[in-house]
């Protein structure tokens, strides 16, 4: 029989994580901080249904005038915010050269869909101890995941979260295509925590709780989203970015919806 599914062996770390009982994840903030205002005022809001606060003080967008260059006051706010709260929070990183400027104030290094073949990226955050969530490049096979994955396993870092963000794909009623058999895919094969980023995945506000929540039907160990008190005032990715309310109620659902599979034994 032939099989798409590519050179799986190779990946002996990621094969050899032992299958453990992960925590729930719960992730959620606004696309790009924009004032200390609005993170005080969100973070207030979701902190009792969040693990980890999310927030870009720097991203890359897909045209450079979307940039907004590193704000490191709103970083270190946005550390004492999650200090206070007692969350994680989480900061993209871009590039090497940034890691020591951000680590004081960053528990959870992100690598955005953009970054996630950037192997010497990869391979200084596998010698860093702090959690670091990887999401897929909307390119990558599976295989090519595993294989990005491994970069960061083979320095020693074995905390690490593999997220689906979606990809290319024919259909046109979503930006990306989200991968649902991904999530159950990558849940049989590895012993890494998965979760689901229905916000870029989808890039459309009214699919994100469906979407998350078929995630977690397949085995997710979390998810992120993107909030605002305002949606449509949203600097960057307000197209797909849900309100305060909509997200506590979105957290609510899919730590209950996990917990139900759980008990159940509907998903392991
Ligand atoms: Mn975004």
């Amino acid at each position: 029989m032939k099989t798409t599914f590519g050179p799986i062996p190779k990946y002996t770390r990621v094969r050899l994580i032992n299958k453990k009982e992960h925590p729930f994840i719960s992730i959620g903030g606004p696309c790009a901080i924009e004032s200390l205002e609005q993170i005080k005022n969100i973070y207030k809001s979701i902190s009792v249904n969040v693990t980890h606060f999310r927030g870009g003080v720097f991203r890359a967008g897909t045209y450079p005038s979307d940039n907004f260059g590193l704000q490191i006051e709103l970083l270190q706010e946005m550390h004492k915010e999650a200090i206070h709260y007692q969350k994680f929070n989480v900061i993209d990183v871009l590039d090497i050269r940034d890691l020591e400027k951000l680590d004081p104030y960053t528990d959870v290094f992100q690598v955005g869909m953009r970054q996630a073949q950037n192997y010497s990226l990869l391979t200084e955050l596998g010698r860093q101890k702090k959690q670091v969530i990887l999401k897929r490049g909307s390119w990558m096979t599976a295989s090519e995941f595993l294989g990005a994955a491994e970069y960061i396993l083979k320095g020693g870092n074995e905390n690490l979260v593999l997220c689906e963000r979606g990809g290319v794909s024919h259909l046109n009623h979503c930006r990306w295509e989200l991968s649902i058999s991904i999530i159950a895919k990558l849940k049989q094969i590895t012993g890494l925590p998965v979760i689901i980023d229905a916000s870029h995945g989808t890039g459309q506000r009214e699919l994100v709780t469906p979407l998350t929540l078929a995630g977690i039907s397949a085995g997710a160990n979390g998810f992120i989203a993107e909030c605002h008190q305002e949606p449509d005032k949203s600097l960057s990715d307000s197209e797909q970015t849900i309100s305060i309310e909509d997200f506590n109620s979105l957290a609510q659902k899919a730590i209950k919806l996990s917990l139900y599979l759980k008990q159940n034994e509907i998903v392991s």
